[in-house]
């Protein structure tokens, strides 16, 4: 292996590594054992000690990351809110699927006595995002949904916020120690080296991770050609195409502008949400309403200095073409390390002609509206488009939207009507994940109560006695979770 680790990156020994990995191992049966309710209270706890350290955590947040007091202070928030729904997903029990089907003679063909539920996998890797310091960090969200089902965690730090990962990390840690959670339930390695060594460590049964495609592709592939290959779930880029129907923009054309405006430029343009691609009717309406909505572009500093010189390059290059206009930029002089709020134009005959080219992922504060001179040219364009977490639609009151929703809903995760897709909820029904290459795994979500399922494997018990079954599974339902009993889904009364 070769190392590219930034030299300011403190790395973790192999013996390190090793020796958490060990404990790792050692923790997995603990957790798995204990119950919902013991999981709950580690992650209650944890919530608690991030929150009761707010201060600190937040001012640390800002000096590496520059996001700024009011939003970090939201992420934590959410962040703990996160750990905490979490508790509830595993106190109420339906994640586990447990399913009992009795023995029956006289079902063709006929069968035993079967029950399935899902178990936790063991030790999980995860490689922390830059653009979401608390969210999808060392206490993020897989972390969270890992240690809810009963993974040990190895969380690899991202080098964007060294110090911020340190403190999180040592707080998790006692939190977890002081809530009765067993040794290595959590642990955290630093350094390029480490993250590769950790991917193909035996003792890592799956991979969460979020950044560039770039980085995730070379991990995954790794995961994948292991001797023992296990899942890896990579969130990665994203363009989330955004529809305005002619009807929209007569109806809110202002409205909608300023929305826009304040989504794609939300957190200098940093989120894998943000709507990169918007496909526009061609009589320039909504181009003038953005611009005005813009107002006089401004610029803001970035998480590093490599995602704001890898911006840069990257808009340059859109720039020059033939087929983009650049209808409104943040004047040049801005300072190093920032990005520059930049709108480009082309047209949906460039983009069918150059897609690849045209539709790639600048992660910063741009958009590139795409017009498009008739509904059918609208779809065709939107069909180049490739997989993404979000497609949003802004269409009339009462226009059709039937095909529309069906092409976006075969590129995306999450299909939005009249809103913009940066903030994501984290809810029951959220879906944070969609096909390539916006994750590598389009079944699943990394945000949600569904995001623990990527930590879990069904295992079915046939003709198991009473005694050697999962108490989930025990005739009498000794945990009251809901269960699908015989074909037919049970919900226990609560007191
Ligand atoms: P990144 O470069 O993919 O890095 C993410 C993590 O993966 C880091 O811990 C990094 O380790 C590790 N890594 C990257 N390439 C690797 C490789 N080939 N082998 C082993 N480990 C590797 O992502 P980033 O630093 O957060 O941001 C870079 C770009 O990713 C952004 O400009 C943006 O385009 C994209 N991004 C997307 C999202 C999203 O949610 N879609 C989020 C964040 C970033 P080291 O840093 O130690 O090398």
């Amino acid at each position: 292996m070769t190392s590219t680790a930034p030299a300011s990156t403190t790395s973790t020994s192999s013996n390190t590594l090793d020796d958490l990995a060990a404990a790792a191992v050692s923790a997995a049966p603990v957790l798995s054992a204990a119950s919902g309710e013991q999981r709950a209270g580690w992650l209650e706890a944890v919530a608690d000690r991030l929150d009761a350290n707010a201060a600190e955590l937040i001012a640390l947040a800002d000096e590496e990351s520059h996001l700024g007091t009011p939003r970090l202070t939201g992420e934590l928030a959410r962040t703990t809110a996160q750990l905490r729904l979490f508790s509830t997903v595993v106190r109420e029990g339906a994640y586990l699927e447990a399913t009992i089907d009795h023995a029956d003679a006289s079902a063709t063909p006929p069968h035993a006595d079967i029950r399935r539920l899902l178990r936790p996998l063991g030790p999980v890797a995860v490689f922390a995002a830059s653009n979401f310091p608390f969210a999808f960090s060392v206490a993020g969200g897989d972390t969270a949904s890992a240690l809810a089902v009963g993974c040990p965690v190895i969380v690899k730090a991202h080098p964007g916020h060294p110090k911020l990962s340190r403190l999180a990390s040592s707080l998790v840690v006692s939190a977890l120690a002081d809530a009765g959670a067993p040794a290595g339930t959590f642990a955290l390695v630093e350094g390029f080296e480490e993250g590769l060594a950790l991917v193909v460590h035996p003792a890592i049964t799956a991979v969460g991770f979020t950044g560039s495609v770039r980085g995730g592709r070379a991990l995954y592939d790794l995961a994948v050609n292991r001797p023992s290959p296990i899942p890896f779930y990579g969130e990665l880029g994203s363009i989330n195409p955004v529809v305005i129907t002619a009807s929209a923009v007569s109806e809110r054309g202002d409205s909608l502008a300023a929305g826009l405006a304040s989504s794609f430029t939300m957190g200098v343009g940093q989120f894998c949400t943000k709507p990169g691609v918007v496909f526009v009717p061609d009589d320039g309406a909504f181009d003038d309403a953005l611009v005005a909505a813009v107002g006089a572009p401004g610029s803001g500093t970035m998480l590093t200095q490599g995602m704001a010189d890898a911006f840069a390059s990257g808009i340059s290059s859109l720039a020059a073409r033939d087929d983009v206009e650049v209808l409104a930029a943040a004047p040049s002089s801005a300072s190093s390390g920032s990005g520059s709020t930049t709108v480009l134009r082309t047209t949906a005959a460039a983009v069918l002609a150059d897609p690849t080219a045209l539709l790639e992922e600048h992660f910063g504060p741009t958009t590139l509206l795409v017009s498009y001179s008739t509904p059918d040219e609208a779809l065709a364009a939107v069909g180049a488009v490739e997989g993404t977490l979000t497609a949003t639609l802004h269409a009339g009151e009462s226009e059709e939207v039937g095909p529309l929703v069906s092409a976006l809903e075969s590129i995306a995760g999450r299909v939005l009507f009249s809103g913009w897709p940066t903030g994501v909820g984290v809810t029951w029904s959220q879906q944070h994940g969609g096909p390539w290459p916006s994750t590598t795994s389009s079944l699943f979500t990394s945000v949600g109560a569904t995001a623990v399922r990527r930590w879990l494997r069904p295992v079915a018990y046939q003709d198991a006695p009473e005694r050697a079954l999962p108490d989930a599974l025990k005739e009498s339902n000794p945990l009251g979770i809901p269960r699908r009993v015989d074909g037919v889904y049970e919900v226990p009364a609560r007191s």
